[in-house]
């Protein structure tokens, strides 16, 4: 099976994502939280206890990609990964929120979306 590096090696932009057909009701996806621009839910693949996903339902699809005009929408991201983070317990031991962005970055589904990874320590840096 290909790490999410090798995945990100070979993932390009691509029109529709499996996060647009999560966000359209076209795959069935438990969220843990969800409102008119944003859904939030467990990553398939947990890289630690906690690890879950916050994606705009605009199909924006990579930070680099977003606009002035997102601004509201980028902040609003982060404010329901703290809220998430909060109900998964994340808030007293603190938690790690992470943007891959691109090929380098090693981003694999250019949907954008915030990982909030937590429940056990994690290292610095990144790999
Ligand atoms: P990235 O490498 O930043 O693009 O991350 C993509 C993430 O999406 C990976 O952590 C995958 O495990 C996760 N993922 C892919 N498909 C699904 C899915 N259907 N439901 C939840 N998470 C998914």
């Amino acid at each position: 099976m290909a790490s999410e590096v090798e995945k990100a090696q070979s993932a390009a932009p691509e029109e529709d994502t499996i996060f647009g057909k999560i966000s359209r009701g076209e795959i069935p996806c438990k969220f843990v939280y969800e409102d008119d621009t944003a859904l939030a839910f467990d990553d398939l693949a947990p890289q630690a206890p906690v690890h879950f996903l916050v994606i705009p339902r605009k199909p924006i699809a990579q930070l680099s990609k977003a606009t002035d005009e997102d601004e509201a929408l980028l902040g609003h991201l982060l404010t329901v990964a703290r809220k998430v983070a909060v109900q998964k317990g994340l808030d007293a031991d603190g938690y790690r929120v992470v943007i891959n962005n691109g090929k380098n970055g090693a981003q694999s589904v250019y949907h954008l979306h915030l990982h909030v990874l937590g429940g056990r320590q994690m290292s610095w840096p990144p790999g």
